[in-house]
């Protein structure tokens, strides 16, 4: 019998091959914008993007100590004893307008590294400098592991322009080596049913990803959250959304070209119930998740099966 385990290679199972243990992630939010609010790129952001920043919101009034203390208490329910967290600086672009409140929260953070051995930034590509990288690469000292995560989201620039998210391919392709470079683990943000998007644009962004040799992906659908663009268009019934068999298909595909040793961070995006307008009806996380493998295991391939047809 096929072993289920081999299917996808997901955090998850990164986790426990490599420390023995799942570890969970605290989300810390700086505070910050992003230049595609600010005005520098664009104003109002992404068309998906909510007033969260596409990250939690949950703890921004609060702070650093208190976010990393609420968040360890969850961590230590998987975990009660040692290593339990990653510590994740998510909503926004950690990067931007400049390193002061990274490199002062990163400062702060030494003191979390027992409990977290592993560091995971967002940011846009085009908010990732030199220093940047450097900034992040001196956190190795600290830290295990140091990831950062860009969103690719599209490999077609049109499709960039019409989501007003005024970012590009060769920006992605420019961090990533810069990252690489300076020995950081390279998580991309991919992004299923944007509006303009053409067929197969997903296989398109995996290929991406690995020619960019990312470590890591994040594989998501496009939701419609309250107080977005996209909502807007939603309801006036100017876009249409892809339902949860047609994204299970499409993140099968995509499986199937991406190589077996990238870790597969997210198979399918979560927003809290308060902020969700559609696609409905979605299953949760974790029928997706059997499904995508369900579809793998009824076609008979796995992560990285179709790698040698498309080399
Ligand atoms: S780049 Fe990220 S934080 Fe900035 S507007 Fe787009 S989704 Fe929001």
């Amino acid at each position: 019998m096929e072993c289920k385990e081999t299917l996808v290679n997901t955090l998850g199972r990164s986790l426990l091959r490599r420390r023995g243990r799942r570890l969970r992630r605290v989300m810390m939010d700086l505070g910050l914008s992003c230049p595609n609010r600010d005005g520098t790129s664009g104003y109002g952001g992404c068309i998906y993007c909510d007033i969260h920043g596409s990250g939690t919101g949950a703890s921004r009034d609060q702070g650093l100590e208190a976010q990393w203390q609420e968040g360890l208490t969850r961590a230590r329910k998987v975990n009660p004893e040692g290593p339990a967290a990653i510590l994740y600086f998510q909503s926004y672009s950690n990067t931007w307008p400049d390193l002061a409140p990274l490199a002062a929260a990163l400062e702060q953070a030494k003191n979390w590294a027992q409990e977290a051995p592993i560091l995971a930034i967002g940011t846009r590509p085009d908010c990732f400098s030199p220093e940047a990288a450097e900034l992040l690469a001196q956190q190795l000292g600290t830290f295990e592991e140091v990831w950062v995560e860009f969103g690719l989201e599209t490999a077609d620039d049109e499709v960039q322009k019409r989501i007003g998210r005024h970012d590009s391919l060769a920006n992605f392709h420019a961090a990533c080596e810069l990252a690489g470079q300076h020995g950081l683990t390279r998580i991309a943000h991919c992004l299923a049913g944007l509006p303009g998007e053409k067929p197969g644009g997903l296989l398109r962004q995996v290929e991406e990803v690995r020619r960019a040799g990312c470590e890591g992906i994040k594989f998501h659908q496009l939701m419609v959250l309250k107080r977005t663009k996209l909502a807007h268009e939603w309801i006036n019934g100017d876009i249409s959304l892809l339902e949860d068999q047609e994204y299970i298909q499409m993140v099968a595909d995509a499986l199937e070209i991406l190589p077996p040793e990238v870790i597969v961070h997210r198979l399918v995006a979560e927003a809290p119930a308060t902020e969700y307008l559609a696609p409905k009806p979605w299953p949760g996380r974790q029928k997706v998740h059997s499904e995508i493998e369900n579809e793998l295991r009824r076609r008979g391939s796995s992560q990285g099966s179709a790698l040698s047809s498309v080399s």
